[in-house]
């Protein structure tokens, strides 16, 4: 049963204009699931429904800020009107912005802790109901969290991005634990180094190429790899539950 069990369904995934939200969406999208894309950028979001599109998928490109409480209502209700109650959702959306915690760099930090936490906090309570509804109806339903390695290893200069994925992870966990008995799976992934935009938000030159001189020496996974896992996680029979996947390129220990 390589994909079953994601034609028909309906997606939510954030983060969906690059990286692993954008290969998440299309991998969804080509499995027969309708998919609505979260991001800010428009103009991106439009290019990735086109691409689905252009492969006979469904998709709706919906401008969205996780870090803003009406911008999440707002996509909910859009989505709703067009798709109707929603199956699967996939928390990509998220920052990285390394520097050392004395540097003080509270922007930074709100930033990261409203997109990371936050903003997955939103999205489901946007649409938690529409999934115990799904299950309640004897379908599958899905959340999955993209967290980090981050959340257990520790490196210099990424605190508060490690202590955002620490808290996805275990959030997911306390997710599980309220949704899982009402059938709902909740699925955590922590990936190590995948290759995407996330680290060209990095303002600090010598930390960027930090970043890139580790990134060289071990490689990295492509988005596309993540989005397999993403869809064999969902794909499963409605009773198995993933709850837990760490994905690293081989290289990195
Ligand atoms: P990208 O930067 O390519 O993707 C991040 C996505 O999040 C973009 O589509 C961006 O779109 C969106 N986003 C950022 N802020 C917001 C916001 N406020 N509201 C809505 N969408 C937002 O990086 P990745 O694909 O790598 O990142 C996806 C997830 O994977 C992140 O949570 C990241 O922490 C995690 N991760 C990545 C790893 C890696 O090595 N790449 C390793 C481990 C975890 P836009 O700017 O248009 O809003």
């Amino acid at each position: 049963m390589p994909y079953e069990n994601l034609a028909g369904r309906t997606a939510v995934v954030t983060g969906a204009a690059s990286g692993i939200g954008e290969a998440v969406a299309v991998l969804l999208a080509a499995r027969g699931a309708r998919v609505a894309l979260l991001a800010r950028r428009g103009e991106r979001l439009s290019a990735v429904a086109e691409k689905i599109r252009a492969g006979d998928g469904q998709a709706l490109a919906v401008v969205t800020d996780v870090t803003d409480d009406a911008s999440v209502a707002a996509a909910a209700d859009r989505i709703h009107a067009a798709y109707g109650p929603v199956d699967l959702v996939v928390n990509c959306a998220g920052v990285m912005l390394p520097h050392p915690v004395d540097a003080g760099r509270a922007d930074e930090w709100q930033r990261m802790l409203d997109t990371n936490v936050a903003g997955v906090l939103r999205v489901v309570g946007a649409f938690g109901g529409d999934l115990v509804e799904a299950a309640a109806d004897g379908r599958t339903a899905d959340i999955v969290n993209i967290s980090s390695v981050a959340a257990h290893l520790v490196f210099p200069n990424y605190a508060v991005y490690g202590a955002t994925k620490a808290a996805v992870t275990h959030l997911s966990q306390s997710l599980r634990s309220e949704f899982g008995p009402r059938d709902v799976r909740v699925t955590n992934i922590e990936p190590g180094f995948v290759e995407s935009e996330l680290r060209s938000h990095i303002g600090d030159a010598e930390l960027a190429r930090q970043v890139q001189d580790m990134l060289d020496a071990v490689g990295a996974l492509s988005a596309e790899e993540l989005a397999d896992l993403v869809a064999y996680a969902t794909s499963r029979p409605r009773r198995v539950n993933l709850r837990q996947i760490v994905a690293l390129p081989t290289r990195q220990v």
